[in-house]
């Protein structure tokens, strides 16, 4: 049983949005809390993401275009990613959005 102390800080939570901003993450395609995703991308993450995400030379070329997110993060050249997953912050700023649990697990592939 929740303590009421523990029910309210949840309805609190829920009526301030903290607990409403759920975001998908571009690398394992679940749905997680905006606080679960990581702000900063080193250069080592998209260099793991060259070297492992790369796609099979056997992908028809037009597939691959389809999930090409280059153009918008020229640090994933060869990389295949769902476009829906990149993040718009405005001012033509597009990101990479990946949740923190994919940033730790992804090997180095060195
Ligand atoms: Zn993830």
């Amino acid at each position: 049983m929740m303590s009421r102390k523990t029910y309210i800080r949840n309805v609190k939570n829920i009526l301030t949005g903290e607990e409403m901003n759920f975001r998908t993450c571009a690398v394992c395609d679940v749905l997680k809390k905006e606080k679960e995703f990581v702000t900063e991308i080193s250069d080592t993450f998209y260099r793991r993401c060259r070297n492992i995400l790369a796609p099979d030379t056997r992908i028809p070329s037009y597939l691959v275009d389809c999930y090409d997110v280059s153009a918008f993060i020229p640090e994933l050249q060869n990389v295949l990613l769902s476009k829906k997953r990149l993040a718009n912050y405005g001012n033509n700023e597009i990101r990479l959005r990946v949740c923190a649990s994919c940033y730790k697990s992804l090997p180095s592939g060195d």
